[in-house]
């Protein structure tokens, strides 16, 4: 998907996303409000009702006065009767000199004060009902379609953060895909062409191929050329995870010393222009059960990696000890160090630190991904620390019996 039209999408999903909040708040809002002038049209009502029951008036003339307590029971039953179930209080005022002064008064389940005798003549008066404020009320009544609307709008939030990143990591890996095909065409190309000019030489100049010593060099250059186009072949082969995934573990007691060492022949002969400093401290016959051809690979793969990313002189230190139920092992580097936003990445597929646009750290992504797996399928973990510009440690632990114990790979 283009940048433009991917941002375009996001854009709208969260200016959608925000005009459904916004909806769902002014909704909320009319609601409230729609109720709470209801509940006071229907105080009203009640109030006239009481007014019409407690003080029956005559065409003219005085009006005649029950107790505060009837009144206070005429209200009790008409609220009961609207279904209202709140707290009241019930006021029988006359105006003297424009001023409202209390008769009688009575609040739900007291009885009524009163400062006149009952059955008193007087006009006008002025009843005044006080109930508790609706707001929890209402707000209890609306609880479950609020509920139900905060519940839909975390709910569509989370499934647009989800969406959005797994757009952003689709991106990525599309980004990764298009690294890695330019990296594997200039990879490839680089070893193929040299090898072909090689060849190309012996073929075509009779004297060169007539003369021992050029036409080893030559034949030599093809070799190391074909060499390295089949490790990377290996490389991308062994990473194929689909393969390593579907293959069942071939256990067996594996000396993690033997390993280590056999990593290092290996490497130095890879590397034998570099001038490495081993530190190997391994405690004699730590064995774990595992399976061989993985986790040499893996090891090989970390090992690999600390002589790759050393740029001057490197020094790996590689230790293993072991407890009751573990063999834990560390492999310490002294190069360019991984930083701390990049950690959580490192073990993922095809995840390469970009190093600008250098072709010094050849790789593709995947050794660290393939470490990770084979040790969580060995029912291990792998930890790294680092400090950039100081260097990097990994630190394997494997449980020593393993956690899968089946025979079919060979
Ligand atoms: P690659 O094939 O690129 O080496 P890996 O999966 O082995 O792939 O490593 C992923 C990235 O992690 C590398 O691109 C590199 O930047 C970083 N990395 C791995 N090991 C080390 C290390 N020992 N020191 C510094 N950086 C490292």
């Amino acid at each position: 998907m283009k940048k433009s039209r991917f941002i375009v999408v996001i854009l709208c999903s969260i200016l959608s996303l925000c005009l459904l909040a916004v909806v769902e708040i002014v909704w909320a809002m009319n609601s409230y409000n729609t109720m709470r002038q209801e509940y006071n049209s229907q105080i009203y009502r009640i109030l006239e009702e009481a007014s019409w029951q407690y003080a029956p008036r005559n065409e003219q003339g005085p009006i005649t006065m029950g107790s505060i307590d009837r009144l206070s029971t005429i209200v009790a039953d008409e609220l009961r009767t609207a279904g209202l179930d709140t707290e009241y209080m019930v006021e029988v005022l006359v105006t003297t000199n424009d001023k409202p002064i209390t008769l009688m008064m009575a609040q739900s389940g007291d009885i009524g004060t009163e400062r006149m005798a009952t059955e008193v003549k007087i006009s006008p008066i002025i009843l005044r009902l006080t109930v508790k404020d609706p707001h929890a009320e209402i707000l209890s009544n609306m609880r479950l379609t609020l509920t139900l609307q905060i519940i839909s709008i975390v709910v569509l939030t989370i499934a647009f953060v989800y969406l959005c990143m797994t757009l952003f990591r689709a991106k990525s890996v599309e980004r990764i895909r298009r690294d890695l095909t330019h990296n594997i065409t200039h990879e490839l190309k680089t070893p193929i062409a040299a090898a072909y000019a090689a060849t190309d030489v012996l073929r075509s100049t009779p004297d060169i191929a007539d003369d021992k010593n050029l036409r080893n060099n030559y034949l030599d250059m093809a070799l190391t050329e074909l060499k390295r186009l089949e490790e990377m072949v290996e490389e991308i082969l062994r990473s194929s995870t689909e393969e390593f995934e579907h293959s069942a573990l071939h256990i067996e007691e594996c000396n993690i010393g033997d390993m280590v060492r056999s990593a290092q022949e290996s490497l130095t002969l890879k590397y034998r222009e570099r001038n490495i400093t081993w530190h190997i401290n391994i405690e004699e016959h730590i064995t774990l059960h595992a399976d061989h051809f993985y986790l040499q690979a893996a090891l090989g793969s970390l090992i690999d990696n600390a002589i790759k990313y050393s740029p001057d002189n490197p020094t790996v230190t590689i230790e293993a000890t072991r407890d009751d139920r573990h063999v834990t092992i560390i492999v310490q580097d002294n190069g360019i160090g991984i930083p701390m936003g990049e950690r959580k990445h490192i073990f993922e597929k095809f995840y390469r630190i970009s190093h600008g646009n250098r072709h010094d750290t050849k790789g593709y992504g995947l050794g660290l991904y393939y470490v990770e797996r084979v040790v969580k399928r060995h029912g291990g973990n792998i930890k790294c620390n680092s400090k950039v510009g100081h260097g990097s440690e990994f630190r394997i632990n494997i449980p020593i019996y393993g956690k899968t114990h089946t025979h079919s790979r060979r």
